[in-house]
């Protein structure tokens, strides 16, 4: 995947200011910087969900803005879970699949191996109101898996968590990137989700990218005073 040039003004408000970034297959790229720097913006434009006013994102040699969203093979996980209340676990898993009109028995499949992976099959007729944040996360995240997506986004998904929860959860989605072999861009504001889930990271900072590189890479040479400062050793 490639990010060609991104930029992305509200108004006059330029918020994302040329981003250029190569993406290869099965990575987990992690997204750091402090809020406000246009992370979810970002993450927003990659999923398509947002026109760049310039530049542009390449996932197989395809535009995304110019591939319709069920062919993106896209699939984002937020902060705030977004699950539907009044359906059950399974059903909010299943949803987006019915709707692009899988077989049944398919739906099932990919729930039961969904379900299995992040241990929700206790939970699978409870709705969300009976689910603690964690697992709602897990489900939130459940939902992405049985789409199959080559290309995961996270944004922010454990800043709701307390922090035991965070921990598990972030063990849990570093499994299923072992295993799943999926592309996985993920977005946090925390230096450690930052270090432990990264092949690569990608400091932002106003709308730039200060500095691209392997965790260590980063800790021991940071390129300046600000990515020392979040990835750093301290000095
Ligand atoms: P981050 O995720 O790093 O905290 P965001 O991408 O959410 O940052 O936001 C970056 C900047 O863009 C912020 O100043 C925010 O207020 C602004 N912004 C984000 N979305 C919009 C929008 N739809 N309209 C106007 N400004 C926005
Ligand atoms: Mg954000």
């Amino acid at each position: 995947m490639n990010i060609e040039n991104v930029k992305k003004a509200f108004g006059p408000v330029e918020v994302l200011k040329g981003i250029n970034l190569e993406v290869n297959d099965g990575e987990f790229v992690v997204f750091v910087g402090p809020s406000g720097c246009g992370k979810s913006t970002l993450l927003r434009v990659i999923a398509g969900l947002e026109d760049s006013t310039s530049g542009r994102v390449v996932i197989d040699g395809a535009d995304v803005s110019a591939t319709p969203p069920a062919k993106r093979g896209i699939a984002m996980v937020f902060q705030t879970y977004a699950l539907y209340p009044h359906l059950t676990v399974k059903n909010n898993m299943g949803l987006g699949l019915k709707q692009a009109g899988t077989p049944t028995p398919e739906i099932e499949r990919r729930i039961g191996i969904a379900s299995s992976m992040l241990s929700l099959e206790p939970y699978l007729e409870r709705r969300p109101a009976e689910l603690s944040g964690g697992q709602r996360q897990r489900v939130a995240i459940g939902r992405a898996v049985v789409r199959e997506p080559k290309l995961f986004l996270f944004d922010e998904p454990l800043s709701n968590l307390d922090a035991a929860l965070r921990v598990n959860t972030r063990l849990e989605i570093a499994q299923l990137h072992r295993r799943l072999k999926a592309t996985m861009i993920y977005v946090t504001h925390d230096q450690v989700e930052a270090m432990t889930l990264a092949d690569k990271i990608v400091v932002l900072n106003a709308g730039k990218i200060e500095q691209i590189g392997g965790p260590m890479e980063l800790y021991n040479s940071p390129a300046n005073e600000f990515v020392a400062g979040f990835i750093g050793s301290p000095k």
